[in-house]
This record gives structure tokens, sequence and C-alpha cells, in this order.
């Protein structure tokens, strides 16, 4: 459609699942893509899908605790500029909290938290210097205000995802920087997969969530169904909303 032609957006996580989805509804709607993630041939395999429907994009192979920087020139040496940047990198893994290592819980909280923190600095500085404002979304999860056992670290994490979400948004608005989050209920990714197995298919799941209707629209979401919800809030159909976290779950948080 063109919306976003002349953007140059940064996307984080963006070799799988919600991340590639994002990066390849920004780059229909007209945006260059920088795909920032460890997984070199996920990456470049949305690369190849972006360039083959014709979009302009490149990959970065980086890593949200140490390479925020580096992204953010990667977009200006290859684009010129950066627009936006959507944070979406995250890992999960289930762990109880009487026996979760404390480096383990530190981990969720520096990939996500710390990671969320360290791009948005570094790509505001840069929206900054440019002065032609931005756009910023932070991909926490319903996990961050609902009370789900076994992820306390993830959890956490996600929860202060949705509070810097307003610091940022506060802070930038004078530089015409829109930041706002998505909150994703349940989403068909690899990452539902643990341990080999699909979280979503487990008869736990289905009777929990599904049989009991604790998702009004009874199945997970798509990462496409995702990633619309982001090309609006970085859309310029979208002009006065910032410092809010969108729940995107089928129902699921309001049961
Ligand atoms: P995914 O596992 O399919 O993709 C995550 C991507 O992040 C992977 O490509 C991985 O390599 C990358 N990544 C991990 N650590 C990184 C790091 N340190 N630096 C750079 N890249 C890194 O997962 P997904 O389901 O697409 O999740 C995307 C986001 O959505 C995550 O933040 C996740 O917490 C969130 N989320 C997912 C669900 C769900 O049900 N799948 C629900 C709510 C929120």
């Amino acid at each position: 459609s063109g919306m976003l032609e002349g953007n140059v957006a940064l996307i984080t996580g963006a070799a799988s699942g919600i991340g590639r989805a994002t990066a390849l509804t920004l780059a229909r709607d007209g945006s260059a893509i920088v795909v920032a993630d460890l997984n070199e041939s996920g990456g470049s395999a949305t690369v190849d899908a972006i360039t083959a429907a014709g979009g302009w994009a490149i990959f970065v192979q980086a890593d949200v605790t140490r390479d925020a920087e580096r992204m953010v020139e990667a977009a200006v040496q290859t684009f010129g500029h950066l627009d936006i940047l959507v944070n979406n990198a995250g890992i999960f893994y289930t762990a109880d909290l009487l026996d979760v290592p404390f480096d383990e819980w530190v981990r969720a909280v520096d990939v996500m938290y710390f990671g969320t923190f360290r791009c948005s600095q570094a790509a505001a500085r840069q929206m900054v210097r440019q002065g032609t404002g931005g756009r910023i979304v932070n991909i926490s999860s319903v996990n961050g205000f609902l009370g789900m056992p076994q992820s306390s670290h993830y959890n956490s994490a996600k929860g202060a995802i949705d509070q810097l979400t307003r610091c940022l948004a506060v802070e930038l608005a004078p530089h015409g920087i829109l930041v706002n989050g998505i909150a994703p209920g349940f989403v068909e990714t690899p990452m539902a997969i643990v341990n080999g197995v699909n979280e979503h298919e487990t008869p736990e799941f289905q009777e929990f969530y599904v049989r009991r209707r604790r998702i009004p629209l009874a199945r997970p979401a798509l990462p496409e169904e995702i990633a619309e919800a982001v090309a609006f809030l970085v859309s310029p159909r979208c002009t006065y909303i910032t410092g809010h976290t969108l729940v995107v779950d089928g129902g699921l948080s309001i049961t």
C-alpha cells in the first residue's frame, strides 16, 4: 500500500516468528528493513523473502545484549537513516520459581528488558540527531500482567518492558518519537515449541485455554496478526497514541 514508503525499520529477532512476519508486513507497506538477529540462516531467509517480493532489506547478525549501536549504524550506512524500531527479540523457557538459577533469570531480563532499553536508546539517539521523529514498538506479552506459572523471569522482564514503553514515550515525545507496545497472547511461532513439544497442542493447553474458552477466539494467533498491529502503530494512520501497550490476544486476558 506504500504507507511506509521512504521509511527505514530496524526489527530485532526478525529471523523467525513474529519478527519475520513484522519484517514482511512493514516491507509490504514500503519500508526498507534491517533484519537483526543472532540466527544467520533464518535472518537471510527473511531478507530473501522481502527481496523476492520486491522490497529492500539487509541482514545484520547481532545480539541485542551487545550490538545495539552496530544495528543502528548498519541501518544508517545502508539506507541513510532510521525511522522505526521494533524491539521483538525474545527467549522463552519454563522454570519453577524455586529452582530457577539466578543466571537464567538474569538472562531473560538481559535479552528482553535490557535489550529493549539498549536498542531503544541507540535508535532514539539516531532519530533525535535526524530530527525527523520516529516510532518504537516494544513486543511484550500478556505474561507481563497476568500471573502465569513457571515463568517469573519471562513475566517480570515483559512487565518491565511495558513500564519502559511509558517512560520512553514521555521522554521522546518532544522529539516527535511515538513509543508503544504490543502484548500478544499465544502466537503460533517456533517459540511455542518447548522441549520439542508444541505447547499449544498439549491436552493441558487445549483444556485450559481453548475448551474452557479462556481464549474467546478459541485459537492462538498467527504471527501476521501481531504484525498488522505493529504496522498500524508505526503508520501515518497512528498519530495520537503513545505510551500505550495494545493487547492482541483473542480476548485471552478478559476471560
Ligand atoms: P521466535 O523464537 O520465533 O523468534 C525470536 C527471535 O529472536 C529468534 O529469531 C531468535 O534468534 C531471536 N533472538 C533471541 N535472542 C536474541 C538476541 N539476544 N539478540 C538478537 N536476536 C535474538 O519467537 P516469537 O514467538 O516470534 O517471539 C517474538 C517476540 O514475541 C518475543 O519477544 C516473545 O517474547 C514475544 N511473544 C511471543 C508469544 C508467542 O506465543 N509466541 C507470545 C507473547 C509474546
